[in-house]
C-alpha cells in the first residue's frame, strides 16, 4: 500500500465498490464480509456505502484526506487490492476531495 493511502481514502469515499458475490463469505472461499455489502446486480455485490451519495464506505474508518483505515483491509475485495495509487483514477478521487494529485510508486 502507498504511504499516501494511510492519510487519504478518497478512493473509498468516491466511487462504487462493486465486485463479484463470491469474493464474500457467503461463498466457502470468499472473504469480504456479506453483512457489509448489498446487491447490485444477480451476481455482483457492492460495499454498503458505495452505492450512496455521498460516497463513503462503510469499511472505511477516520477522515479522509488526513487519518484513515480500513476495517475489512485483509479481507477487502479484489475491486480494493487492485485499486493502484497515483492512477488516473486514484487521482480523479482525490480531486474530488480537495487532495493534490500523486504520482504512481515503483513496485518494490
Ligand atoms: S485515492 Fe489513491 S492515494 Fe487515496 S487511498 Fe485511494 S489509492 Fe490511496
Ligand atoms: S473495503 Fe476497505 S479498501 Fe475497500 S472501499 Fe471499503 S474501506 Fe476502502
Amino acid at each position: 500500500m502507498s504511504q499516501h493511502c494511510l492519510s487519504c481514502g478518497a478512493c473509498c469515499a468516491a466511487f462504487r465498490v462493486s465486485f463479484y458475490w463470491a469474493e464474500t463469505d457467503a461463498h466457502p472461499l470468499g472473504r469480504v464480509p456479506q453483512a457489509l455489502t448489498q446487491a447490485v446486480s444477480p451476481h455482483h455485490v457492492c460495499m454498503q456505502g458505495t452505492a450512496n451519495s455521498p460516497v463513503h464506505c462503510i469499511a472505511l474508518d477516520g477522515e479522509v484526506g488526513k487519518q484513515v483505515s480500513c476495517r475489512i483491509y485483509a479481507a477487502r475485495s479484489s475491486t480494493c487490492r487492485e485499486f493502484s495509487a497515483g492512477s488516473e483514477a486514484c487521482n480523479r478521487a482525490r480531486a474530488m476531495h480537495n487532495l493534490p494529485a500523486i504520482q504512481a510508486e515503483a513496485e518494490v
